[in-house]
């Protein structure tokens, strides 16, 4: 029988194939272009191409594709196949170097943000030597950054791995600065743990809110939801189980480590995490995971759900970007340690976070906004759209007492220098798992859990990345001239502290109070939805920063800016449409049915009996009645809303008016909609309820 390592993989042209394919001088210069980021010389690119090629023919690929990351949010690939025509009318497989560092795909239907008028057709896509090629099908795909001619990034990984490149760049200053010589690169790592939903292909297919924009825009509660806690972490059902086992199946084939499954809070749904990796590597990695959970899902009749909010009152999906930073070494320097030298070095990478999370909270709240995640941030949702650091109690009176220059009394009981001489390792035990903190110190990692389900998690690495590369680069500047490194560095950390303690929160972020506190008391920014942040992106201090660090230029960030709130726009507008549609086609006729079958019931009763009340019917017609035409009302209402929002003269502005005109009519309809699915007979309402899809699944 084959077993896991056996086909662990397969599909990837990793190190195991390069070294055993590649002449050792080859090798030398890939692995160097790898892990230092030097230039690769066209000779080099040639034996590689051709290895590559070989290997993918070897596993039956016939085509191969630059694999990229445009600002949709998805991934886009084009298929070239590799035959070529021989001089005798057959054909012989080729792939040159030429063709493995760069292609050029028509870019012009993705979206540039006026970053390439549309008649410039032309990108271009640039191989990403560090993240590992692998075989799709029948298709060998290559990762890929994508550009313009003019050389803006147009895409997610460009910045992701400039943005990698700044905090290598600053961290590495730190680490010299505490003796060590030896580290090459400092990389940020991620495990990104993905929350989804499974529902049958049957019921998704009856509903055309779900197939059009990915969640329910009507449904009544069910009788039974995720009350009961019940279904988290509990016995995974049989079908669940035989996607899952395949799920991994097809995963470990392409290298990604998958390695936790388990049941989640609300009726299905589910999670999976892989082990972390670098950060680029596992932003690829999340990206093909979860275009074969949808994949490997409809082969068991199943669909995967990935939107935020598929179900309203139902918990919705987010992913938790877990995150730390650690040399070739492999050592985390978000790790407390055993020795005085190195705990002081853990507390100014820690301080630096601290630092970076409460200056740039708007970028990191900026990174995960999407129309459909505004249904979990600042509406009743863990965790709330105020960014704060949850350190637990232990390493937070460790803070305090360094503060206030008072020794600490904690566990340890040890005078200090240096702040610190001893700190304890940090289990992650029950009491210090806070579920409701947007951003959780979990022992030797951030844990950044404000992303969605179907976000792409570069543009939360991204900011993060380089917020905490500008305070390792302020930190450094003051340490570097320092006089006395020691003084200097105990006063860094302490003024660090005081400056930027009002972004630590302990407590449950869930409740109002915070809320009011966070705002009122701490100043703290709390941008509910995504018109509301998506402006500050180009606030000054923000643009100078990611400038600064090489990791955006003005012109990408104004794309950005752009795209995000189009996309905000497009979203809510393909909703309502659907909505309209919904109401008029489907659910007014079969309120009405029902009703007129009513009322010819009553109405045959009383010619046998004049004396029948009929009071169920006549209630229930009455109330029925009255719904249809507020269903009728409210549909027009949106439906001319639309046309208006439609004529808004700039994307801000039209962000703003959807928000405020066309969310609000469309809850609006919902309700009449939803309360009229409660007293219309199963038998006539026009597809699967919320009972029948979270508890379809067998
Ligand atoms: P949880 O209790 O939150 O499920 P896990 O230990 O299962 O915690 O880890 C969740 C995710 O965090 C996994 O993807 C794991 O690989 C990742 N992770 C663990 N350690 C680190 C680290 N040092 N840096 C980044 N991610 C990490
Ligand atoms: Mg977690």
């Amino acid at each position: 029988m084959k077993t896991v390592k056996d086909y662990f993989g397969s599909l990837v042209f990793d190190d195991r194939v390069m070294k055993e394919m590649l002449s050792a001088d080859v090798y030398a210069k890939l692995k160097k272009t790898m892990d230092e980021g030097s230039e690769l010389d066209i000779s080099v690119a040639n034996a590689v191409a051709d290895a590559m090629k070989e290997w993918a023919i070897s596993k039956g690929a016939t085509h191969f594709t630059h694999w990229f990351q445009p600002l949709t949010g998805i991934t886009a690939e084009k298929h070239d196949s590799f035959i070529a025509p021989n001089l005798h009318g057959g054909v012989i497989m080729e792939f040159s170097g030429k063709e493995l560092i760069k292609g050029e795909p028509d870019a012009s239907s993705f979206p540039s943000g006026g970053l390439r008028a549309t008649f410039e057709a032309r990108g271009y896509t640039a191989w990403d030597p560090t993240s590992y090629a692998f075989i799709k099908g029948k298709t060998l795909c290559i990762p890929t950054a994508f550009c313009s001619y003019e050389g803006h990034a147009l895409d997610k990984k460009t910045p992701l791995l400039r943005s990698m490149e700044a905090l290598n760049r600053q961290a590495l200053r730190i680490l010299r600065l505490f003796g060590n010589t030896s580290a090459k690169h400092v990389r940020a790592c991620v495990g990104p743990e993905q929350e989804y939903f499974l529902v049958t292909k049957e019921m998704y297919d009856k509903r055309p809110d779900l197939r059009f924009t990915g969640r329910t825009l009507f449904g009544a509660r069910p009788p039974k939801s995720q009350e009961m806690d019940d279904h988290y972490f509990g016995a995974i059902k049989p079908r669940v189980a035989a996607f899952m086992e395949e799920l991994n199946e097809e995963l470990w084939k392409v290298g990604i480590l998958a390695k936790t499954e388990h049941n989640e809070v609300a009726p299905a749904q589910h999670e999976i995490a892989p082990i972390y990796t670098t950060a680029n590597i596992a932003t690829d990695h999340n990206q093909l995971t979860m275009e074969i959970m949808q994949k490997v899902a409809l082969k068991h009749g199943l669909v995967c759900l990935l939107h935020e909010k598929p179900f309203a009152g139902v918990n919705g999906s987010g992913k938790h970007n877990n995150w730390s930073i650690a040399t070739d070494s492999g050592q985390n320097l978000l790790s407390p340690s055993d020795t005085p030298y190195e705990n002081a070095q853990f507390l100014l990478f820690l301080c630096a976070v601290i630092k970076a999370v409460d200056d740039y909270q708007d970028l990191l709240r900026i990174s995960v906004a999407t129309a459909g995640n505004d249904h979990r941030l600042g509406a009743n949702e863990a965790p709330p759209a105020v960014v704060s650091i949850f350190l637990g109690d232990e390493l937070t009176a460790i803070l305090d007492a360094i503060e206030s220059g008072t020794p600490y009394n904690g566990t340890s009981k040890i005078e200090m220098k240096l702040g610190v001489d001893f700190l304890p390792k940090f289990h992650r035990d029950t009491t210090d798992r806070n579920r409701t903190s947007p951003f959780a110190f979990t022992g030797n990692k951030f844990e950044f859990r404000m992303l969605g389900s179907s976000n792409s998690i570069a543009c939360a690495n991204i900011m993060l990345n380089s917020a905490v590369a500008e305070s390792l680069c302020q930190f450094a500047d003051r340490l570097e001239s320092a006089g006395n490194f020691e003084a200097e560095l105990n006063s860094l950390i302490k003024d660090t502290i005081k400056a930027h303690k009002r972004i630590i929160f302990n407590g449950n972020g869930y409740d109002e109070s915070w809320i009011k506190e966070a705002t009122e008391k701490r100043g703290l920014s709390n941008y509910r939805t995504t018109p509301d942040c998506m402006p500050h992106l180009l606030d000054k201090k923000n643009v100078d920063m990611l400038i600064k660090h090489g990791v955006y230029s003005l012109a990408e960030l104004k794309s950005r800016c752009e795209i995000m709130l189009e996309n905000y726009c497009k979203t809510v507008i393909i909703e309502a449409n659907t909505m309209v549609d919904m109401a008029k086609t489907q659910i007014a006729p079969a309120v009405e049915l029902f009703t007129a079958d009513i009322a010819r019931g009553a109405a045959a009763k009383k010619a046998l009996d004049a004396s029948l009340e009929c009071s169920y019917e006549k209630n229930v017609v009455i109330k029925l009645s009255a719904l249809l035409d507020r269903i009728a009302a409210k549909t027009d209402e949106l439906s001319s809303a639309l046309v208006s929002v439609g004529k808004a003269e700039d994307i801000e502005t039209k962000a703003y008016r959807i928000r405020d005109e066309i969310l609000p009519l469309m809850g609006e309809l919902r309700l009449a909609c939803d309360e009229a699915e409660t007293l219309t007979a199963k038998s006539y309402w026009p597809f699967p309820t919320y009972a029948d899809l979270l508890f379809g699944v067998k």
